[in-house]
């Protein structure tokens, strides 16, 4: 639509009658040009003006003609068509410029209200369309120049449409034609038409290979309430995002093997310092209970390194499959285990079981865990108190699996030293402590994908603190855990 004063072009032979036209028409506010034969309206029509007032019968061509001409070229087949004709017209002839694409139909003698009024009418309705043609214009615009591919499925499982992207993601096995069945489509380009079977508002969502890339589809219904209003499926190519993903935790592990050999060489690194001066002095001393006080103290030296690495081998060693295990069962042999041995006289550990589900998993870090924790709370409990330990099933965000508690009547965690507990080589045991059995702990509870927390009160009177570990049913299966994690 011309912007300002709307542009009308009158065609008529007769001069009388453009006059007539032409002013009321100027009156009314509107630009109008005048113009006398089928020809020169079918050349004015590319200039396109937004309305033609085209007398039926013009001395070369028909008006029908004309505006059969204008409306079927795309060019101008927007241009508003009014047709006029003499009094004494049939119906018939009324229905034929109509079909021939006429906008509005008026016979003479015109009355010059009902003239100003059609045309409004007429160009109101024109702008309308041409805001509606507009926005689908943006619209389709938008929907092809997505990068994610973008389907539509009726009800009836047949391909609507899609866009650029979709065809693209799909490769050289997409064969899309409108009406086509979109689950055969979709079983020739991803292997399953899964999608299209799941019922439910939530989204579906799953991934899938074409060739050497992953691609992520995504079907939802169109309309939320109504399972039967047809899909719409998202397609995007997630290659990138799945290389960089394995590139950043390749690169994490590396790191974090670099992290802790650094600081376990800067952890022994100590303790053999201590050593050599120790036996240094042991050598060049002359009392036998001199060097004996050395020895005793080396030998703590020797101690420390022992745990630093056992925590560290049996961390890195224990990568056979998972199992499925009772952790109930586990859970009470490392309590059975840690009573007998000597250090454990001063405090008693006593386990409460529920039956519980089996979970997958590692055993052996498993019991690494529970003894780290069952040893932490034993170290902390005063003399002839109780470590309680629970297991039980429960259920957590939806997923089943086994909570361990671990309780113990200690002085609690103070405030300065919480941050740090899972920090590696943290301890506040000085030489008698590894500072890696939370931190070794906390990683092996990961690749369970369960998780680890604590509460502690370090209110005199009524101090204590519980770990608390949660273990799902599947957590290995769903961490895709292999043996070289
Ligand atoms: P370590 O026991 O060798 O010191 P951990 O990683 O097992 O190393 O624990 C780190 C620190 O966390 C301990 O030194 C201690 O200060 C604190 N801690 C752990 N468990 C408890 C507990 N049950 N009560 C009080 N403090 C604890
Ligand atoms: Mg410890």
């Amino acid at each position: 639509m011309s912007e300002g004063n709307p542009r009308i072009l009158i065609v008529d032979d007769r001069e009388e009658n453009r006059y007539v036209l032409g002013r009321v028409l100027r009156q009314a506010g509107y630009h109008c040009s005048e113009i006398a034969s089928g020809i020169d309206a079918l050349n004015a029509a590319q200039t396109l003006p937004d309305l033609m007032i085209l007398d039926v019968r013009l001395p070369d061509m028909s008006g029908y003609e004309v505006c059969q001409q204008i409306k079927r070229d795309e060019r101008t087949a927007q241009i508003s068509i009014l047709q006029i004709s003499a009094s004494f017209v049939s119906s018939e002839d009324r229905a034929r410029a109509l079909e021939a694409g006429a906008d509005g139909y008026l016979t003479h003698p015109i009355d010059r209200k009902v003239l100003v009024a059609t045309v409004r009418a007429l160009l109101r309705l024109r702008a309308a369309e041409s805001v509606a043609r507009k926005s689908a214009e943006q619209w389709q615009a938008t929907f092809d120049a997505l990068s994610e591919g973008l389907a539509l499925v009726d009800v009836e499982g047949r391909l609507v449409r899609w866009n650029g992207a979709f065809a693209e993601i799909c490769g050289p096995d997409f064969a899309g034609a409108p009406g086509k069945d979109a689950g055969t489509m979709l079983d020739q380009v991803l292997g399953s038409s899964e999608a299209l079977r799941h019922r439910g508002p939530e989204r579906y969502q799953a991934e899938y290979s074409i060739e050497q890339r992953t691609v992520q589809l995504s079907a939802s219904q169109v309309d939320p309430e109504n399972a039967d209003a047809g899909k719409v499926l998202v397609l995007s190519d997630i290659t990138d995002r799945k290389l960089a993903e394995y590139a950043l935790r390749t690169a994490e592990k590396i790191a974090a093997t670099g992290k802790l050999a650094h600081a376990i060489a800067h952890e022994i690194n100590n303790p053999l310092e201590a050593l050599t001066n120790l036996l240094y002095l042991a050598e060049s001393s002359k009392s036998l209970e001199m060097i004996h006080d050395l020895l005793s103290h080396a030998s703590s030296e020797v101690d420390r390194i022992a745990r630093i690495t056992k925590q560290t081998l049996s961390f890195q060693r224990d990568t056979q499959h998972p199992l499925a295990l009772d952790v109930g069962e586990l859970v009470a042999e490392v309590v059975a285990v840690y009573q007998k041995s000597a250090t454990a006289r001063r405090v008693r550990v006593v386990c409460h079981r529920r039956p519980t589900t089996v979970i997958r998993g590692f055993p052996g870090q498993l019991s690494q865990v529970f003894s780290n924790l069952v040893r932490n709370a034993a170290e902390a409990a005063p003399n002839g108190s109780e470590v309680v330990v629970r297991v039980r099933s429960v259920c957590r965000h939806g997923r089943e699996g086994t909570r361990v508690t671990i309780h113990d009547r200690g002085k609690g965690i103070p405030l300065e030293v919480r941050k740090k507990l899972f920090d590696p080589f943290f301890t506040t045991k000085e030489l008698k402590g590894s500072g890696l059995g939370l931190w070794v702990s906390k990683n092996l509870i990961m690749k369970h994908d369960g998780t680890i927390r604590f509460r502690t009160a370090t209110t005199m009177g009524a101090s204590g603190t519980t770990f608390e570990v949660f273990l799902p049913v599947d957590g290995v299966a769903s961490r895709g855990l292999n043996e070289d994690d």
